[in-house]
């Protein structure tokens, strides 16, 4: 590792450690753990995930940095610090935000997030890419969940880092989540390394709901066991917990994740009237399409029936129309 690497994580470990202390031990930090304590985060959470505050200061990281001996031209290439134009001095990234640290797999210390308290923009303000810090490859939380995800061969994707550190403190200790962008290649081959099933747990938004089906698709093709987690519309994992609580996520959730194809059905079931017959036939010729996609014949012939009971529809056309479909699609 290259001595300038190597300081930019020790210099990412000092702040850490100090935005975590600002947060517990100080009266300045005490606003932003009622504000977390507020949204349910129990202490040993907070602990667990070091979080922290980040002072409404302009020059808390950087006169620190400083002081400690780092050079803050290479604290800027780090991304903790900015430089002003008109004079070259350099002011703080994050100010006035609960930060989360973020850890490569091994453990260090190489990014932050850092979330508003109040309804400021943007709502979580990252890190750049840096040398250290490469957002298509970090999964939040990989490291402490390592161990859990290759015994228990499944490993939960959310979208967030509340929904990460509440579920972990429901007991689904299994969770990871990408740095706010879609799954990368990089992300799917970490996760099919370690575990051979992966359940997408995103928001049940329109904007989670989408990115599920995407990312539910790809690890797919990667070769991974996928499931989809289903959470009543408008909410994520996060709220979900603090309004039914642990034991329900965890049975109604997690436990109750759907297969791939059973979510693919909800999914085309969204936004139609199946008493409504041209709602009713995209539908079933939806549903064919992806039958004929199946790999297993006891599969095709289980949602063959499914569809045909559902619909009360003929077995032998649904077979004929499946397999027509099966000779002729590449
Ligand atoms: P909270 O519960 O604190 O409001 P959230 O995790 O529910 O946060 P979402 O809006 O669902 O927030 O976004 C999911 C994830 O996307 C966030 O955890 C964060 O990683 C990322 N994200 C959201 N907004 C931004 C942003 N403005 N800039 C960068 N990343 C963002
Ligand atoms: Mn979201
Ligand atoms: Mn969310
Ligand atoms: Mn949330």
């Amino acid at each position: 590792i290259p001595e300038n690497f190597r300081q930019m994580v020790e210099a990412h470990e000092l702040l850490r450690k100090f935005y975590h202390h600002l947060l517990m031990n100080t009266d300045e930090g005490q606003h932003a753990l009622e504000y977390l304590t507020n949204r349910g985060f129990s202490k040993e959470s907070i602990e667990k995930f070091q979080i922290g505050y980040a002072l409404p200061s302009w020059e808390f990281a950087s006169n620190l940095l400083q002081k400690r001996g780092f050079a803050l031209e290479q604290m800027e290439k780090a991304g903790l610090v900015i430089k002003r134009e008109r004079d070259g001095t350099y002011f703080d990234r994050f100010r006035n935000r609960i930060m989360f640290p973020i850890s490569d797999h091994q453990g260090n210390t190489i990014a932050f997030s850092g979330r508003a308290l109040e309804d400021e923009e943007p709502k979580y303000l990252n890190s750049p890419e840096t040398p250290i810090f490469n957002k298509s490859k970090i999964l939040y939380n990989f490291h402490l969940a390592r161990p859990i995800i290759r015994k228990h061969q499944n490993v939960v994707l959310f979208e967030g880092f509340a929904d990460v550190i509440a579920a972990d403190r429901a007991g689904v200790e299994n969770g990871v989540a990408t740095m706010g962008t879609s799954l990368t290649s990089e992300h799917i081959s970490t996760l099919k390394k370690n575990a051979q099933t992966v359940t997408v747990c995103y928001d049940a938004d329109k904007a989670g709901i989408e990115a599920a089906q995407r990312a539910a698709l790809m690890l797919d093709q990667a070769g991974c066991t996928v499931k989809v987690a289903q959470m009543p519309e408008g909410l994520d994992p996060d709220d979900y917990i603090r309004k039914y609580g642990e034991e329900k996520f965890k049975a109604d959730v997690i436990g109750s994740s759907l297969t791939l194809m059973a979510f693919k059905l909800l999914y085309y079931r969204r936004g139609k009237n199946l008493q409504n017959e041209g709602d009713r036939l995209q539908y079933i010729e939806e549903v064919l399409i992806e039958i004929s996609r199946l790999d297993k014949v006891v599969e095709k012939d289980f949602y063959i029936r499914q569809l045909a009971n559902e619909f009360s529809l003929s077995l032998d056309a649904l077979k004929q129309q499946v397999n027509q479909r099966g000779s002729s699609t590449p």
